[in-house]
């Protein structure tokens, strides 16, 4: 029953755990850091290469953000850049693809041309793509026929750059974020790994103690919880956030088994469906094959392709009248419900690779059954937060801090894309509440444009 105190204790090693170890090694004069994690290595779930889209959300091509949110995530996406670049890590675990937001029929044609003038001055860099330019650039978005000689009847136009990063490992990205804390600093920074909190208790002094699954007991003067899902999960259990419950939507995809597209295609999106942006691109992990994805399906467990869990999901969806409620409102919207019930027979052997190459027909028009397999093993569960007081679904990401020294942090899609911003106002906190010393300059130099 070892005792062991730090300045600073983060639980949860994944993407937004490591970014935070990594802001307060380098850039703060923090006087020891400590990461908890629950598995063998860092990132085995959501943040994991496999899990997830692997795009860096920057707020170009994403339909759903409106500009005043694309300012903001601009700022936050470049930081992921800026660290790759840092570390000379770009054609390592960051890559260049062509990318693009796809119009399709009359509508949606219009749409994105005025999204590419509205959002023209904030991404200089973004393009207009017609019809011809896309059968240079994407001929299989073009065209109806495998052989390519009949274009689709309907109009498409595509707004897109082939000049920015656009796609990482977000997993390697984890493990280069802890590599470059240790290398910083001369502080303890230490990280043990097979060790599950199970519960975190604010002491008479104001600090913290935190029990473990393999009975080590830590304390601390500042707790940030990392742990996705699980991060309401431990606050529920202290008290905190009871006024959320937690939605597992596991996301899957599937895989061609070759190459299809040259970059990423995403779609116009349906503005009540934040977690349905269907797109295709080619896999970083995969050889270059191109996947499509990812679906969304409640599940009820926290953790995908882990063992158990059922029970945490229970307790954290934190079920009651108030629950029912922000069912009963999604459910009674047609979109949603045609997409819930769609979705679930996405994952349903034999009909579902039918059905979900109608869906991805709207990427790629030629695209047959036999094209695409279920990518067994690939995708992860974004923790959407259900705010139980307004009795709504919250679209983003959640943070619990009731400014006595410790946070917890709920991280759907694009979580990962945001890891470093969120450290950042964590970091401020944190740098705030134990008066300690931050290399601004520094920091803005080195993470900032
Ligand atoms: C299908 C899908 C597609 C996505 N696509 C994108 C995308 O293209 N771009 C993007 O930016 N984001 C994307 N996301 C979101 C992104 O993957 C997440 O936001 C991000 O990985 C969250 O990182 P995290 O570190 O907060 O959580 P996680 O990666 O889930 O890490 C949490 C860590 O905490 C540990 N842990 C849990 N409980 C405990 C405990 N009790 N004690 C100790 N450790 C614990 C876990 O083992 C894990 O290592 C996608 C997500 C999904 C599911």
């Amino acid at each position: 029953m070892a005792k062991k105190h730090y300045d600073v204790l983060i639980v949860g090693g994944g993407i937004s755990g490591t970014a935070l170890f990594y802001e307060l090694a380098k850039y703060t004069n923090v006087q020891s850091l400590c990461l908890l994690e629950k598995y063998e290595a860092l990132a085995t779930l959501n943040s994991k290469g496999t899990s997830n889209s692997q795009t860096i959300h920057i707020g170009d091509i994403e339909t759903n953000y409106t500009l005043e949110k694309a300012k903001i995530t601009k700022r936050t996406a470049k930081m992921v850049e800026k660290f790759c670049l840092q570390y000379d890590l770009q054609d390592k675990i960051m890559f260049s693809h062509q990318k693009m937001a796809l119009g399709v029929g009359e509508k949606e044609v219009h749409f994105i041309e005025n999204r590419y003038h509205e959002f023209k001055e904030l991404f200089p860099y973004l393009e207009l793509w017609d019809v011809e330019k896309l059968k240079e650039l994407e001929p299989k978005v073009v065209y109806q026929d495998k052989a390519q000689t009949k274009v689709r009847p309907e109009p498409i136009i595509a707004m897109g750059t082939s000049t920015q990063y656009t796609t990482v490992d977000f997993g390697a990205m984890s493990e280069a974020l802890a590599t470059q804390a240790q290398r910083a600093t001369e502080i303890p920074t230490d990280i043990f790994y097979n060790t599950q909190v199970t519960d975190i208790f604010e002491k008479a002094d104001k600090t913290f103690e935190i029990h473990t699954s393999n009975r080590d007991t830590y304390t601390a003067n500042f707790v940030v919880v990392n742990a996705g899902a699980h991060s309401l999960f431990l606050a529920h259990r202290m008290g905190y956030g009871k006024e959320m419950g937690c939605l597992p939507m596991a996301g899957s995809f599937y895989m061609t088994q070759s190459h299809f597209l040259n970059g990423k295609v995403y779609m116009v999106q349906n503005n009540k469906l934040p977690f349905a942006a269907l797109h295709g691109d080619p896999d970083i992990l995969s050889e270059e094959k191109t996947r499509f994805g990812p679906t969304a399906l409640m599940l009820p467990k926290l953790e995908r392709y882990k063992p158990g869990t059922y029970l945490d999901f229970f307790k954290t969806l934190n079920f009651d009248f108030h629950i029912v409620k922000i069912f009963w409102d999604l459910l009674k919207d047609a979109d949603i419900r045609n997409y819930v019930f769609k979705n679930f027979l996405f994952e349903v052997p034999l009909i579902n690779k039918k059905l979900f190459v109608q869906d991805a027909r709207k990427i790629v028009p030629s695209l047959g059954v036999d094209d695409i397999e279920y990518a067994q093993g690939f995708g992860g569960v974004r923790p959407q937060v259900l705010d139980k007081e307004k009795e709504k679904l919250m679209l983003g990401e959640a943070s619990i801090n009731p400014g006595n020294g410790i946070i917890f942090n709920m991280t759907p899609s694009p979580g990962a894309t945001s890891c470093l911003g969120n450290a950042e106002r964590d970091m401020h906190e944190i740098v705030k509440h134990l008066d300690l010393k931050f290399d601004e300059a520094q920091f803005l130099h080195d993470l900032t444009e």
